[in-house]
């Protein structure tokens, strides 16, 4: 899932918010609030799945739908919700026999045996998406991890999962329009790197 990096939308998260929000709250803050521009280059490298590079590999995407059995698909789907205010880019929308849909996210790393909690949270945001829009359930993601050689994983949906999407969507906007400051990073390591450590206090 990507979109259109720039100004924040009042009404409207990005999944790019959404990952910086997880690695540390106040990233948003520094960049949204006080409109200080981070440094691409120290940050943490969590942050750069660039899904730049995600679109440069060529993925045999009629295999990876024969493989998930699913009826059909669209690619590359703009979605907006306003009435969770999140807007994104769907690598694939998928569809099912059973009625239901799900999203498709092609990530540019490797397979490891566990779900990053940013790659679930983009997921879950994509399924309220899709929800929304089509009208359909969504029960299931799927991620696709390119550098293992297209390794495919379903991850299915909790009732948790959409509890922390919209938590994590209210806090972002609590910081961006109330102008909120939120806790450090509970795992300070992560501010060895950080453009923001000699302001943060
Ligand atoms: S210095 Fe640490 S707590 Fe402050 S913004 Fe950077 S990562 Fe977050």
């Amino acid at each position: 899932m990507s979109e259109k990096k720039g100004v924040m939308n009042a009404v409207s998260i990005t999944p790019t918010e959404v990952i910086e929000y997880l690695f540390c709250p106040r990233f948003i803050y520094f960049e949204q609030v006080l409109m200080i521009p981070e440094h691409q280059e120290l940050r943490y490298k969590v942050l750069m799945g660039r899904e730049v590079h995600e679109r440069k590999v060529k993925v045999n995407r009629e295999y990876v739908r024969k493989k998930i059995g699913c009826v059909d698909k669209e690619i590359s789907v703009y979605l907006s919700s306003l009435k969770h205010k999140i807007r994104g880019v769907v690598d694939e929308v998928l569809s099912f026999s059973d009625g239901t849909m799900a999203p498709l996210e092609y990530k540019f790393a490797e397979y490891r045996p566990y779900i990053f909690k940013t790659h679930r949270s983009q997921l879950t945001l994509e399924a309220l998406l899709i929800q929304e829009n089509y009208e359909k359930p969504v029960k299931k993601g799927f991620l696709v991890y390119v550098r293992s050689k297209n390794l495919l994983r379903e991850v299915v949906f909790k009732p948790s999962d959409f509890d922390n999407a919209t938590r994590i969507i209210e806090e972002i906007l609590r910081i961006v329009q109330n102008g909120y400051y939120p806790k450090k990073t509970g795992s300070r390591a992560k501010c060895i790197d950080c453009c923001y450590k000699n302001i943060c206090v």
